[in-house]
């Protein structure tokens, strides 16, 4: 047979996404003339059963994509020049160690974007790079966006990944507030197929509910849809809570007796009663009720919030609050509820570090806490422009578009560019890594191996996968961990320090496998390790979420305990809405669409073709009020910036509401994105305000964002 007609299938996980699809990828011919010749979801797939989106089909175009950095780049007097990864280690290394040496360790920064959780050789290898440069000045995507629920998660478990999820497979009654899983495939809830594991629910007699101030495609193929006025989240949150406390909702379960905290709590909460929720929330009050009485009629019923309920002003009093519903529910830890799910590889220890702290040291400008040891990105461009002792005068990103993905864009592109040093690991020269001094890039998803290991953690059933790679890297290319290892081993010697190169990151999964609540040591049936998966590329089904939070607690005395007091400081601290300025009268929220989740995404014809995605939803009562016309182009304008927007009008928003999409804004000067350039559409970050964050986290506030439109000129 010639050699280019030999065709080879291949099983692996989608990495695009939090859903971790399983994909059959036929590929012909071998070697570096193997090519894609279809991308096919994995029937065999237990967890995912077959499921894909059309993202999927456009990791062929990833691989292929003619602007994909493969060897590293440096910055000469403005234009790129292609050098060794030897010379890149070298001077960069020597760089850092002067400017470190000179500034000291915390006048470099390292932010680390959403992409790393999807490739584990970041994740296992990040640790080293943060070694070598001994920087507590580390910024990553968690808090645009997660962070309110790993604090949570934190200060009720005692450990931020000790998250429970939907167990939607069978639970009778589901509420999901500010999120919409038929766009982004599940969030914070790994949930490939959702939209028939959310029909199942409706065909088991059960119901769910979208409360959001847009009729989302997940509101559509709800039982009921509740419009709320952006922000208010908190309000409904703590007034169902109050609800629960004075008409005798509150059950009984497994958990009850190691509560604490609970009078506390029902003081904290007794002024959200339903007058005042249904006036700042918009819904009415026998709505409010029905919905209260719904969700407690049983305890296998469970209470999600996502992205829309994290990034406005109290995400982690929001976040915090779903978690006492469920727990008042007796809904945490039972089937049908919230439970935990038990990865193959296990959660790292209470104390060591990742389990989690917060507020150890703060940023230097604004005093923003840290969490796990990351400080807040809405701080990073000050940290870098404002003068003085600490002021940040280098950064490494790692993956990553912060100029798109953070609040104030324009801003950070003004920082971004009065620094030192810039290195980047990317292998796209976009609206950030522009600004770089260094591009490093990393080989191709489908060029390496892989595993889930953050999504398998939050996953709606219990599954373990390992991903061979599809192509053998090009000659000359590296992976991310030998990035990762060569440049912390060159930067570790050009500070007198010595570090030693860590394993594959292949290697540190076998040993997670084998110490991991489904190995042979812990006499698990399926006595899984790295051999085994590999001999079982559909993935292997660890069956569904399991009960057993009581042992798994990390907290100190093994409690739970709800008072958590700086939250409930922050209760007595709650605004009563009064209004919008005159200047900004509607309010902003974000949008997601199935075929984009991060802005490189825009570089793929397929994912970008056909109706323009990125336009301003208006509502017609406002169009009418503000003499706006249809697909007319206004300015959008915020405190920090303005920005010219095509408005669409569409009654999916609520009036007063507009909506506008993340991650596009792709006509900055500089990249070398060409299909995204031809698509640009206009950063929702460029609008959003880098001084507007979660007062106890830090959090962005991305969702409710003062505005006004206005006509041109
Ligand atoms: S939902 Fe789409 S992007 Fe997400 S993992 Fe599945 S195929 Fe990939």
């Amino acid at each position: 047979m010639n050699e280019q007609t030999i065709r080879t299938t291949h099983y692996r996980a989608c990495h695009l996404c939090e859903a971790i699809c399983g994909l059959k990828i036929e590929t012909e011919g071998v070697q570096q003339e193997q090519r894609i010749i279809s991308i096919k979801g994995d029937e065999h797939d237990p967890f995912s059963r077959g499921h894909i989106c059309p993202k999927a089909i456009a990791l062929q175009d990833m691989h292929d994509d003619p602007d994909r950095l493969k060897l590293p780049v440096k910055k000469v007097d403005g234009a790129w020049q292609q050098i060794s990864w030897e010379q890149a280690f070298d001077e960069i290394a020597q760089i850092v160690a002067e400017i470190q040496g000179r500034e000291g360790n915390d006048s470099l920064a390292v932010y680390a974007g959403n992409p790393n959780v999807h490739n584990y050789g970041n994740l296992t290898h990040g640790r080293m790079l943060r070694k070598a440069l001994g920087t507590k000045q580390n910024y990553s995507a968690t808090s645009l966006d997660q962070l309110p629920h790993h604090f949570a998660a934190y200060f009720l478990y005692g450990h931020q990944f000790l998250i429970p999820v939907p167990d939607i497979d069978r639970t009778k009654f589901m509420v999901i507030m500010g999120g919409n899983p038929l766009a982004s495939n599940g969030s914070m809830m790994t949930v490939p197929d959702v939209k028939k594991r959310l029909k199942s629910i409706q065909e088991r007699g059960g119901k769910f509910v979208v409360i959001d101030p847009r009729r989302t495609e997940t509101a559509d193929i709800a039982d009921s849809h509740l419009f709320i006025k952006p922000g208010t989240d908190i309000f409904l949150l703590l007034g169902m809570i109050n609800y629960m406390f004075n008409n005798e909702r509150v059950r009984d379960g497994h958990l009850t007796n190691v509560f604490d905290g609970l009078a506390e709590v029902e003081q904290s909460v007794a002024g959200f009663s339903l007058a005042i929720v249904s006036a700042q929330t918009g819904i009415p009050a026998n709505q409010l009720i029905d919905l209260f009485d719904a969700f407690c009629a049983q305890p296998e019923s469970v209470f999600y919030g996502r992205m829309g309920v994290s990034v406005q002003q109290h995400g982690s009093l929001c976040q915090w609050a779903i978690q006492v519903i469920n727990l008042l529910n007796g809904s945490v830890d039972v089937p049908g509820g919230a439970m935990v799910p038990s990865s193959a590889i296990a959660y790292v220890q209470p104390g060591e570090p990742g389990s989690g702290h917060y507020n150890l040291f703060q940023t230097r400008v604004r005093g923003l806490p840290e969490f796990g040891g990351e400080l807040p990105v809405s701080a990073l461009a000050e940290e870098m422009l404002t003068p003085g002792e600490g002021q940040l005068k280098a950064l490494f990103t790692l993956a990553g578009n912060p100029v798109l993905s953070s609040p104030n864009g324009r801003q950070l592109d003004q920082a971004l560019e009065k620094l030192d040093l810039m290195v980047s690991l990317d292998f796209y020269i976009n609206e950030t890594t522009q600004h770089a001094d260094y591009i490093l890039p990393p080989t191709a998803a489908l060029e390496h191996d892989h595993y889930d290991i953050a999504f398998h953690r939050l996953a709606v059933r219990d599954t373990a996968r390992f991903n061979e790679p599809v192509f053998e890297p090009e000659a000359g290319t590296k992976h991310d961990w030998e990035i990762l290892n060569g440049l912390s081993i060159a930067i570790a010697a050009a500070k007198g320090q010595s570090l030693r190169a860590m394993p594959a990151p292949d290697i540190l999964m076998d040993m997670g496998l084998q110490m991991g609540p489904y190995s042979k040591k812990a006499g698990s049936e399926h006595a899984l390790n790295l051999a085994k998966l590999k001999a079982n590329p559909h993935g292997i089904d660890l069956g569904p979420l399991k009960e057993g939070l009581l042992k798994r607690l990390c907290t100190e005395n093994k409690r739970i305990n709800l008072a958590v007091e700086i939250l409930l400081s922050a209760i007595n601290k709650i605004a009563l809405d009064s209004g919008h300025e005159l200047d900004f009268p509607l309010t902003l929220i974000g949008r997601r669409h199935v075929r984009s989740n991060n802005s490189w995404m825009h570089n793929y014809h397929r994912l970008v073709k056909g109706k323009p995605r990125h336009h301003c939803f208006v509502h017609s009562s406002d169009l009418n009020a503000l003499n706006l016309v249809d697909g007319e182009e206004v300015i959008l304008r915020s405190r920090v910036n303005e920005i010219k927007v095509q408005i669409e009008m569409s009654d999916e928003v609520m009036p007063g509401v507009v909506c506008l999409p993340h991650g596009w804004g792709h006509d900055r000067q500089g990249i070398k994105l060409e299909v995204a350039e031809r698509h640009a559409g206009v950063s929702f970050n460029d609008v959003s305000d880098d001084q507007a964050c979660d007062p106890v986290t830090g959090n962005a506030i991305l969702n409710g964002i003062p505005c006004g439109l206005y006509k041109l000129n």
